[in-house]
């Protein structure tokens, strides 16, 4: 079974299914068979890895479970801020009844009175110690649907603390997954560039430094911060905390990039790694489109033979599918049109 899942705009879908297995394994090598039909058709290629990752289809399965639950309970039901970072997906869990709350408030302390019997679902980010306390006061039911891999770096944090050692975040410090590690300890610090770390493993020298990644930063700008503090630190432990989500999708494209001749990438424009897959589809000089919907498919999109699709770990497979039928149809459309 070839790695790609395949969408055919035409009407002898079958035999191009059965012919394109061996194709797809070809480069661009196309068997006769299907050259034949070629002008007739358009393929459309999905990256053998796309779309939600695990722990943020396990969030959104919660929330609408939840959801449900405080429909039948008669009691409101909130997100620990935005659940994932998606618009559409957003949007549809409002209208399902599950509302996004802000975080800040609760955080400085501030009375929620809407809080008072409420479900609270914790996003696969998590969140700290102090609002998870403050939730439980305020007579929220709190439903925690913080990603397994983020929360074994909170346990790694709280662990290295205990023992006495400088914990060192690497990462993004207003990223909310950075936030709810901070929240699980007294003393950590967040580095975000290898500047940063030069300057604070200068000053840790004497100390045993335990340093966690965010999950979703790139194995490089680790490697280099990892470098700089053992340069500089005596006892240095680097946990190798970064989640394989954002690389396996950043591969799959570069397999997708050398089958197809342009690219879709699908998802949040507050996505960062939708955005950073986008990227990544220009650099290898592929006419591309980010899109966060179907209604953003264009004609100039059905002007090639193959067009592949990736989607960021955020965007929900309903997404995903909208735009491959929109784009079969719009080529059908133009194709019957001349
Ligand atoms: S990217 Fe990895 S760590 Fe982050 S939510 Fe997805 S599975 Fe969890």
């Amino acid at each position: 079974m070839s790695p790609f899942s395949v969408v055919k705009s035409g009407v002898r879908s079958i035999a191009l299914f059965l012919n394109l297995a061996n194709c797809l394994h070809e480069e661009r090598e196309v068997p006769l068979p299907f050259r034949l039909r070629y002008d007739a058709t358009m393929l459309i290629l999905r990256a053998a890895t796309l779309g939600m990752c695990m722990g943020v289809r396990r969030a959104d399965r919660i929330a609408r479970e939840t959801a449900a639950r405080a429909r039948a309970m008669g009691v409101r039901a909130f997100t620990f801020g935005p659940l994932i970072h998606n618009p559409q997906a957003i949007a549809e869990l409002e209208a399902l009844g599950i509302h996004v709350l802000d975080p800040e408030p609760l955080e400085r302390g501030d009375l929620m009175p809407e809080l008072q019997g409420a479900l609270v679902v914790i996003r696969a980010h998590g969140a700290s110690l102090d609002a998870i306390e403050s939730l439980h006061r305020q007579g929220a039911e709190v439903i925690d649907a913080t990603c397994p891999r983020v929360l074994a770096s909170q346990k790694l944090a709280r662990r290295y603390e205990e023992r006495g050692w400088q914990v060192v975040l690497v990462g993004d410090r207003r990223h909310g997954e950075m936030q709810g590690i901070l929240g699980h300890t007294a003393h950590a610090i967040v580095v975000d560039s290898v500047p940063e770390a030069e300057t604070l493993a200068r000053s840790l020298a004497d100390r045993s430094c335990a340093l966690i990644a965010q999950t979703t930063i790139r194995e490089e700008e680790y490697a280099a911060v990892i470098e700089t503090f053992r340069r500089h630190c005596q006892m240095v432990a680097a946990e190798q905390t970064i989640c394989p989500a954002t690389s396996e999708r950043q591969q799959a494209l570069l397999d997708l990039c050398r089958r197809v001749d342009a690219i879709l990438v699908v998802g949040g424009r507050n996505s960062a790694n939708t955005r950073r897959l986008f990227a990544t589809a220009r650099d290898q000089g592929m006419p591309s489109w980010h899109i966060e919907t179907a209604d953003e498919v264009v004609p100039e999109m059905v002007g090639f033979e193959r067009i592949g699709i990736t989607a960021g770990a955020s965007t929900p497979d309903s997404i995903v599918e909208d735009v491959e039928s929109r784009l079969a149809s719009l080529h059908r459309t133009m194709t019957a049109h001349g």
